[in-house]
């Protein structure tokens, strides 16, 4: 005892970078801060419903992967079921196996998980799997999950913390009956009836899964407009076909109370014609998500939130706290994976003394339901109300040879461009592999194209990318495949 008091205190271990968040954030930020040469540990202490750690936060243990997993499953389920007898494939006695579906969707996220430990190892990141805490900048205790508490010292510090999904106090989590989207994503049964407060992202994609593997779905919005941030002409053609799905969105729904009565949900709401009432087994609410930021720094560490509780911070993730940067969901912006991709990215080369920047204006939205939705830019309502003149170029699938061949002819894409220079201002697709094909629109942007630059581009035939051509050509109305309009 004696002679451990004579011991000197173990110096804190120290790192160029503590990145605190292991989600597309943050790992991406640590991953190019090592590629930049700079020591860095990152910390997170995300746990699954299991117990176990694992990196890649809320969207790859509850968020984008699994829902993908489960979005892919229940559509091939849908087009066995609807669709292949039109291709001339007899099948008889497809049956659901939800139990396996579940289980491929674990495996996914087991094997994406663990994939960023690899990369952690093969890029020299130390992982850290537990609390982190700005004390102050360039100090950070860590509280590993054990209770263990160590202080670590940086010279710059990344908040990742990412966000939570909103609670209402009309419809409080109480599983398994009132559920967050990480809970939609676990059922064990599909709900006979299944109500999902809010048609956004989450309330689409989800409501589709259950929908084609059976479940009555409902969803309830509280605006009158479907999908306002969405370009309305694509919104429309979009509601149109989740309508014909049997996807019941009722809009301008005011949800005023959920109980739980035994196994089912009594759910109680307002529209224009006046009080509702609907049961249903199974509530899901996503109604949007806050940004997370629990006993993550100190008040003498000077971090500012803004009014909705995100962490202050300039075009270029600076907190104004010399040192301190945030990243992802905490910070203002899309709540996207690959927007806070990007701003790790940034930060790590602002810190290495590199160039650094995420180009907001062009960050593209993908909505994984079928069909498909896309866009980058602005809608035609924000050029309509910017007051520029523009031009408008529509193509639709039901006139793409892919499409048809593929038993997916509807939806359409849509390229807006400014009448004086011909600038791309936006693009939108409502069709198949929307999220694939917005990856050109993107690029486009990205290098101030103009839309004669995607008219003059040649597209392999037949593809489904030729409908992003097309709709070039006819903002010129110089369309070979579709008559002009
Ligand atoms: P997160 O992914 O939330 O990661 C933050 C991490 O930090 C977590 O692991 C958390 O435990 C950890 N953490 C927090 N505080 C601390 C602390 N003090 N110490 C240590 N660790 C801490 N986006 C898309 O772009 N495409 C999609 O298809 C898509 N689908 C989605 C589907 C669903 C159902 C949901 C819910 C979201 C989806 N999103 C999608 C959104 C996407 O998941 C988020 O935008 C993204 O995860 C944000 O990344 P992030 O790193 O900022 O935060
Ligand atoms: P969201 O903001 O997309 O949609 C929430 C919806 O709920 C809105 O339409 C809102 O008007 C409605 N709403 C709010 N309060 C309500 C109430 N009391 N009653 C009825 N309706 C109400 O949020 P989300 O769907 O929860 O998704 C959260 C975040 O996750 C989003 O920012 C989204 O970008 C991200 N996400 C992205 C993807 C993707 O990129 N494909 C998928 C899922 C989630």
């Amino acid at each position: 005892m004696a002679n451990d008091d004579k011991k000197p205190a173990a110096p804190s271990p120290s790192f160029d970078v503590i990145v605190i968040g292991g989600g597309p954030a943050g790992y991406p930020a640590a991953i190019r801060a090592a590629q930049n040469k700079l020591s860095v540990a990152c910390i997170d202490e995300w746990k699954n419903r299991d117990g176990t750690p694992a990196f890649g936060g809320t969207c790859l243990n509850a968020g984008c992967i699994p829902s993908k997993a489960l979005l892919e499953s229940s559509e091939l389920y849908h087009r066995v079921r609807e669709e292949f007898a039109s291709h001339g494939i007899k099948v008889s006695g497809a049956s659901l196996d939800l139990a396996q579906m579940q289980k491929r969707k674990a495996g996914i996220v087991r094997g994406m998980t663990g994939g960023i430990l690899a990369l952690f190892k093969a890029a020299g990141v130390t992982p850290l799997q537990g609390h982190g805490k700005l004390l102050a900048p360039g100090t950070v205790e860590f509280t590993a999950h054990d209770g263990a508490k160590r202080s670590l010292s940086a010279k710059q510090v990344v908040l990742a913390s990412g966000s939570a999904p909103i609670e209402l106090r009309s419809a409080a989590f109480q599983a398994p009956q009132i559920v967050d989207s990480w809970g939609a994503l676990d059922f064990d049964a599909v709900p006979k009836r299944l109500a999902v407060i809010g048609a956004g992202v989450i309330g689409l994609e989800l409501g589709s899964v259950w929908r084609r593997l059976g479940s009555e779905v409902v969803v309830l919005e509280a605006l009158p407009e479907f999908l306002p941030i969405a370009d309305q002409q694509l919104a429309k053609e979009a509601l149109r076909h989740f309508k014909k799905q049997g996807l019941e969105i009722r809009l301008g729904a005011k949800l005023t109370q959920a109980l739980v009565e035994g196994d089912a949900v009594h759910v109680t709401y307002a529209d224009a014609k006046g009080e509702q009432k609907l049961t249903v087994d199974r509530l899901v609410v996503a109604v949007g998500r806050r940004p997370y930021t629990q006993d993550l720094f100190t008040p003498e560490s000077a971090v500012q939130l803004d009014e909705r509780g995100f962490i202050k911070v300039d075009d270029h993730c600076r907190t104004g706290v010399a040192g301190v940067w945030a990243i992802g969901d905490c910070v203002r912006g899309p709540m996207l994976a690959h927007k806070g991709k990007e701003e790790g990215v940034m930060v790590a080369d602002l810190i290495a003394g590199l160039f650094g920047e995420t180009n907001y204006k062009v960050i593209p939205s993908v909505i994984y339901t079928s069909p498909e939705i896309s866009w980058v830019g602005l809608t035609e309502e924000q050029v309509k109300a910017s007051g520029r003149a523009y031009k408008v170029g529509v193509f639709p699938f039901l006139a793409s040879g892919r499409a048809k061949a593929m038993e997916q002819a509807s939806g359409f894409a849509k390229v807006l461009a400014a009448q004086d220079d011909d600038e791309i201002l936006g693009v939108h697709i409502v069709g198949p592999m929307a999220g694939e094909l917005i990856a050109e629109a993107v690029l486009a942007m990205e290098y101030s194209a103009s839309s004669e630059d995607l008219q003059r581009t040649i597209h392999a035939h037949p593809t489904l990318s030729e409908a992003v051509h097309e709709a070039a050509l006819n903002a010129d109305k110089r369309s070979i495949d579709n008559i002009n309009r």
